[in-house]
């Protein structure tokens, strides 16, 4: 498969899943515009060896206004977007009673309005080439709920929502909206929840084995590498009749 001349833009792809992402579609031949925190030069040093352009915006997807900014710099630089993987997400874990609302807002904004924000920006170049793919990371926090990710579940599900609507409202052209579902990835997101329960007093090898005995049948992380296969598969042509689907890959989480 190829993807040479397509354009992709990975939100939140500095770090963990949204890193692989990218990765995998570079390495498929498309040019990829990363976003996220963090050291982006030595991120873009690192994708030269996929030989396709690659650039960096580190746009705060909080912020609307600045998510506009980066699509302005994905048009003018890059000519549009083809792909977007709409990947950028923080977690905090707190009891709904005792959540800080400037967290809940601030998942709501990452999490949730700024797929909105992109999609919006994404669509009309999309419409107007006949093709486009867009991939949203939700979670299995879209389709089941854990305590203490109030505004986390919250956030995904309505991801799983908006992918559904702009599935139906695509879905006569050849532009695709897929939510991808993951289980546990032991990404940063992921070893800050290991920390925490090492913090109580719990051996850390423990505390990451205890994390996925409680909802992971395989016992085992799903890497960032195989959700970019599962993102190549929707890229590609046996992935064009996907529509407005959530598929998880949880090494059986949702099967329980
Ligand atoms: P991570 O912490 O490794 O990476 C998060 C990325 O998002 C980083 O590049 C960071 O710089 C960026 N980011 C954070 N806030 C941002 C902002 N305001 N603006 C722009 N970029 C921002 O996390 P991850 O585990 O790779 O998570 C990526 C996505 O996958 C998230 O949406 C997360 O909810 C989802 N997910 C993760 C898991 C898991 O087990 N790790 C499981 C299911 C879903």
């Amino acid at each position: 498969m190829t993807l040479n001349g397509k354009t992709a833009l990975i939100t939140g792809s500095t770090s963990g899943i949204g890193l692989g992402i990218a990765h995998g579609l570079a390495a498929a031949g498309a040019n990829v515009i990363l976003n996220g925190f963090g050291d982006a030069q030595a991120l873009l040093a690192d994708f030269a060896r996929h030989g396709v352009k690659v650039g960096h915006h580190g746009a705060n997807v909080s912020h609307p206004s600045e998510i506009e900014a980066m699509f302005a710099y994905a048009a003018a630089e890059f000519g549009g977007v083809d792909i977007l993987v709409n990947n950028a997400g923080i977690q905090h874990v707190a009891a709904v009673e005792d959540f800080p609302v400037e967290r809940w807002d601030a998942i709501i904004a990452i999490n949730l309005s700024a797929v909105f924000h992109a999609t919006r920006l994404a669509l009309p170049g999309m419409r107007q080439r006949d093709w486009g793919r867009i991939v949203n990371i939700a979670s299995v926090h879209g389709l089941v709920g854990s305590t203490g990710k109030a505004a986390y579940v919250a956030a995904k599900h309505g991801v799983i929502g908006l992918t559904k609507v702009v599935g139906l409202e695509t879905a006569k052209t050849g532009v695709t909206c897929n939510a991808i579902c993951p289980g546990w990835v032991l990404t940063p997101l992921v070893q800050q929840q290991i920390d925490d329960r090492a913090a109580k007093g719990v051996d850390p090898q423990q505390a990451r084995q205890d994390l996925l005995a409680e909802k992971q049948p395989s016992l085992e992380f799903v890497t960032p590498e195989q959700l970019g296969e599962l993102v190549l598969f929707l890229c590609g042509e046996g992935g064009s009749q996907v529509r407005g689907a959530a598929w998880n890959m949880d090494g059986g989480w949702l099967a329980q």
